[in-house]
């Protein structure tokens, strides 16, 4: 397989090589990310993040521990409302969300509306007749369109906060993964996949 390398990540092939003392790199060595490399920080110690919309606009501001909620779902509530082929969410307590900015909620279940034909994170499906419907509601920018937080009726005691809002490779990774049945399979095999793709850095 023909792997393209940007120059920095070329050197940093390069400097790894050297380092192993002139042994082979593996792929695996050279395609990880900076990111993964960053020590992991006291997840008690308190942080001060912020998560925010593409044009600025709206933003949360989450101080305190790291959350003990972060989950994806590959459910098609969470696919059509990301255009992503899954949702990463974390639920910080109320009391440690600042939302600065204007937004506009969209609920789910849709009052009105009929059950959906697949299942979803919110309930409300046709699927199963037990499911019991929960109600999300999401709160977006009005200029860019990114949806930031959200509430669940179920945890009204933490704000949900779209982890992709923080634009931060080092927030914590998710303690699980929902709705698999709706996953693309290439997710669950990310290592497979040709990259980098040369975007650079
Ligand atoms: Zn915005
Ligand atoms: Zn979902």
């Amino acid at each position: 397989m023909k792997t393209t390398y940007s120059r920095r990540e070329a050197l940093r092939v390069a400097a790894l090589g050297i380092i192993g003392g002139g042994g082979a790199t593996t792929q695996a060595q050279a395609q990880e990310p900076d990111a993964m490399k960053t020590p992991v920080a006291d997840p008690k110690a308190i942080k001060t993040r912020v998560a925010s919309c593409n044009c600025g606009q709206l933003s949360v501001t989450c101080t305190g521990p790291d959350p003990d909620r972060v989950v994806m779902c590959n459910c098609f509530l969470c696919q059509k409302q990301t255009g992503s082929p899954f949702s990463l969410q974390a639920r910080f307590p109320n009391e440690q969300v600042k939302i600065e900015g204007k937004s506009t909620a969209w609920k789910f279940p849709i009052e009105g509306a009929g059950r959906t034909k697949y299942r979803t994170c919110a309930g409300s499906d046709g699927l199963k007749t037990d499911s019991a419907a929960d109600l999300v509601t999401s709160h977006f920018c009005p200029v860019c369109g990114s949806t930031v937080y959200y509430y669940r009726k179920s945890d009204p005691a933490r704000t949900g906060v779209k982890v992709g809002a923080f634009a931060d490779p080092t927030f914590p990774p998710p303690m699980g993964s929902g709705f698999e049945e709706y996953a693309h399979p290439w997710t669950k095999k990310l290592a497979d996949l040709p990259m980098p793709l040369g975007h650079g850095k």
